[in-house]
């Protein structure tokens, strides 16, 4: 469904990613770890149309994203929630809500199937977003993205800030989202365990490129990680 090849670019004063290939198909959660500042959030960025230097090819059903603004790629069905979350604090959590169903386009306003994955932003409509907890905030940032319905959901670092009990939360929700909308989704993790839990497979990302690719239950063993993260 998403297919990327040769992707190379950066920021300006040099490449950060440097030649990635990567493809990711419906119903399919990939896990892109590696050290900090490998280039993860950069990938996708790069994917949301954020990246100011792009080259390469990133298709998504067949259609050509790379080149077009972010909001173009949002309403061809790209989510993204970056690092730190992004939902508008001083916002209620229903316009958080209807902002995220507007990006795609949508009129009919928030759709029940999002509600019935997060059924406590149901009794929360009133509050405004920046008012709940970090977890909180988290599944209402998902929330938003998944309001958009979007074909491929972009995650980064959704642990951040995030206490364990709602990060095993997210880990199995992730992937449940996943299947039950034929959503792609490319998760962006330093906490592996929160990576293998919602992936199928691990990409690892060194210095912008590919450095493994396996399955998660075989990147659980710590010869892999140790030589691949270097922890
Ligand atoms: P990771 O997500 O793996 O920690 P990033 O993608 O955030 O890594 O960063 C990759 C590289 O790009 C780093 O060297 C970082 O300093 C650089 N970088 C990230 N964001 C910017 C930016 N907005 N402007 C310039 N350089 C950036």
């Amino acid at each position: 469904m998403l297919r990327i090849a040769n992707l190379r670019g950066g920021y300006g004063a040099g490449p950060v990613l440097d030649g990635v290939d990567l493809v990711v198909a419906s119903g399919e959660v990939v896990s892109v770890v590696g050290r900090n500042g490998s280039g993860k959030s950069t990938l996708i960025k790069a994917v949301m149309g954020l990246l100011p230097v792009a080259l390469g090819t990133i298709e998504l059903d067949g259609e050509a994203l790379l080149g077009l603004p972010a909001h173009q790629i949002a309403r061809r069905g790209v989510a993204y929630v970056p690092q730190g979350r992004g939902i508008f604090p001083r916002l209620t959590v229903r316009q958080n809500l209807e902002i995220g169903a507007r990006a795609a386009g949508a009129k009919d306003g928030i759709p029940g199937d999002v509600l019935e994955l997060f059924p406590f932003l149901k009794e929360r409509f009133g509050q405004s977003g920046g008012t709940m907890s970090g977890g909180e905030q988290q599944m209402l940032a998902i929330a938003r993205a998944l309001a958009s319905h979007p074909r491929l959901l972009l995650l980064d670092e959704p642990s951040d800030g995030v206490q364990p009990r709602i990060v095993q939360e997210i880990g199995e929700l992730i992937p449940e989202i996943a299947r039950a909308h034929r959503l792609g989704v490319i998760l962006v993790e330093q906490n592996l365990d929160l990576a293998m839990a919602a992936a199928s497979r691990i990409v690892v990302l060194d210095k912008g490129t590919i450095a493994h690719e396996c399955a998660s239950e075989r990147f659980r063993d710590v010869d892999v990680q140790t030589r691949f993260l270097a922890i």
